[in-house]
């Protein structure tokens, strides 16, 4: 394995940064690794393998359809193309070069207007979406969601993620209501959450999901919702979803990854909280560090250790800590959203003790060499 590393000149890396598209995302787990060997080394008939390992997910999760995609940034833009398309067979050839006549608009809160790597406003455009935002930069009520929507639009999209502002923001559920009400389909972005059934409860058409964050699949996606509207996505593999293509190793993994993150024991809060004690210890050692326990902006039950560099005293500030530990032999790469405020957080999920254990001496070593 350290021969791929040696053999393109690769650097090592510890991701402590969480679920990161920039590192590769996550490491599969051993089962699901084989059901992607199983998927490259047989032949199917592919539209069979979509539909019937889309049943099989829907079974799993309690839900009337899902599909496989590539991945969730796919799933949006096929989710739009879906809403607008529906069975209009000929804008499903030529959603670039005809005129969409039917509803087209794409209503969000301008709160979840974001960029998680790439726009949002991007994968809406792909799929044939003209976004328009609701409310303001700093809160978006249910009424100031409803006020936008009009007989254009096709769509309202949530985007439930650490990446949106959180404060002042209308719920799923609210969002659901005023769906409801209009009669407009809900589309949810929950890329990263973890539970994979609950916005579908809520009454939302489309949910999207990352395959390869928490469910730790291969790079895929996966769209779930309500029969009509997950039939309406899965036509977007004749037009745009062709250049969005999934193989069989996607699907099979994907759906492996599924079934097993639903039995799978999930590491909870208070388990990361154990793991992260020495090492909060250890740096707390150092002057001018100070570590804490922090718990999930977005509400998830993950536990991080949040790292304070004292620039006062160590004549360094954060910003330029990030840049020298991710710059070093082994890089390292920290949740570095704060980082102009000083701080950093450290997502234990993907770090082992020893990994833990060289990251602290790596910024010791660093206020070290600075002293000299
Ligand atoms: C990661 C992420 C995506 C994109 O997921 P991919 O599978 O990498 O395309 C979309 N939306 C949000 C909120 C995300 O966090």
């Amino acid at each position: 394995m350290s021969s791929i590393y040696k053999k393109y000149q690769l650097k090592p890396v510890i991701n402590a940064s969480g679920r990161m598209t920039i590192l590769g995302v996550s490491t599969p787990q051993p089962e699901v690794v084989e059901a992607v060997n199983l998927g490259l080394n047989h032949y199917f008939e592919m539209q069979d393998l979509v539909d019937k390992t889309g049943a099989y997910i829907a079974g799993l999760l309690g839900v009337e359809s899902a599909v496989v995609v590539s991945c969730a940034s796919a799933g949006i833009a096929q989710a739009v193309a879906a809403v607008i398309i529906k069975d209009d067979a000929d804008l499903l050839l030529n959603l670039h070069a005809k005129p969409i006549h039917g509803p087209c608009e794409i209503v969000l809160a301008k709160g979840h207007n974001v960029n998680y790597g790439a726009p949002v406003a991007t994968m809406v455009a792909l799929g044939g979406g003209k976004v328009v935002e609701a409310g303001w930069a700093n809160e978006c009520s249910a009424e100031e969601l409803a006020a936008v929507i009009t007989p254009n639009t096709a769509a309202i999209l949530y985007i439930k993620s650490h990446h949106t502002v959180q404060k002042s923001m209308l719920s799923v559920a609210e969002a659901v209501a005023v769906a409801k009400s209009h009669g407009v389909p809900l589309i949810v972005d929950a890329a990263a959450e973890e539970d994979l059934r609950l916005y579908y409860q809520l009454g939302a058409d489309l949910v999207i999901y990352s395959g390869a964050k928490a469910i730790e699949g291969p790079s895929s996606g996966l769209v779930l919702g309500r029969e009509q509207y997950v039939a309406w996505v899965k036509k977007q593999g004749k037009g745009i979803g062709r250049a969005m293509k999934v193989g069989k190793e996607g699907i099979l993994g994907l759906t492996c990854a599924i079934e097993t993150y639903l039995l799978r024991e999930k590491e909870s809060g208070e388990q990361m909280v154990a793991k992260m004690r020495p090492f909060i210890a250890a740096l707390n050692e150092i002057h001018g560090v100070s570590a804490k326990v922090v718990w999930d902006g977005a509400g998830r039950d993950i536990a991080r250790t949040e790292i304070a560099f004292d620039q006062a005293a160590l004549g360094r500030s954060a910003v330029e800590m990030v840049a020298a530990l991710k710059g070093g032999p082994i890089a390292i790469y920290f949740r570095e959203y704060k980082a102009n405020e000083g701080k950093v957080e450290v997502d234990v999920r993907s770090v082992s003790d020893s990994q833990l254990t060289t990251i602290s001496e790596q910024i010791q070593q660093l206020l070290k060499e600075k002293l000299l």
